[in-house]
């Protein structure tokens, strides 16, 4: 994990604080992960409100999920977080939001087409859908991660999106990219829009483009 990228706490708490600014979390409803440099995990912390998390309500855990330290219960949903970053040692943080437009096409169990060329630059390709499993399973999480090998983010269905990426400041900006696609395709669909492609060429040296920036960032 040398070469893994990492985050601090206060990196997690900060970016915890812009997911609910943002509007891509209400309540206590998500949660972040960001690896850091000693190769455990910080994770957010069960049922604690955004705008009042501290540092002293983060959890670090180890891959495995045994916590290290913190006196609070680490998100119910914490498999999601590890089994990406157990996976991917290029990874260096996790999201999962439940954000609104997203979630649509999660319950119609639909990709998110990459019709929008950042989406391609930035996720990778149409964000997938994943089997449906019982939420805070560990089968959950390892279907999620099996479609995050070459994507920045994935679809829960029924349930909602995890986006990852090096830091949690990407991980977050993919958040509020796909929400936004999500949003821009549902309207155009609303408008009864034919939504065209990008030309194969295009997707195929934007997801290049891709992966390069996901192992150098
Ligand atoms: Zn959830």
């Amino acid at each position: 994990m040398a070469d893994s990228p990492t985050t601090t706490r206060e990196g997690v708490l900060a970016t915890a604080k812009r997911m609910l600014q943002d509007g891509l979390v209400e309540g206590t409803s998500g949660n972040i992960s960001g690896r850091l440099p000693d190769g455990l995990v910080c994770v957010t912390p069960s049922s604690v409100a955004y705008d009042t998390m501290t540092l002293d309500d983060l959890v670090v855990l180890d891959l495995d999920g045994n916590v290290v330290d913190g006196a609070r219960s680490p998100t119910t949903e914490k498999d999601l977080h590890l089994s990406a970053l157990r996976a991917y040692p290029e990874l260096g943080a996790v999201i999962h939001t439940h954000a609104v437009y997203a979630t649509m096409f999660a319950l119609a169990h639909e990709p998110i087409p990459a019709v929008i060329e950042e989406v391609v630059v930035y996720v990778g390709g149409d964000v997938p859908c994943c089997e449906y499993k019982g939420t805070g399973s560990r089968q959950l999480g390892d279907e999620v991660a099996s479609h995050l090998a070459d994507r920045g983010a994935a679809l829960l269905a029924n349930h909602g999106l995890v986006t990852c990426g090096p830091s949690p400041e990407q991980a977050l900006h993919n958040a509020a990219l796909v929400e936004r696609t999500a949003k821009i395709i549902w309207g155009a669909r609303a408008m009864g829009a034919t939504i065209h492609p990008l030309p194969e060429k295009v997707n195929t040296d934007m997801a290049g483009v891709y992966r390069f920036m996901r192992e150098n960032p």
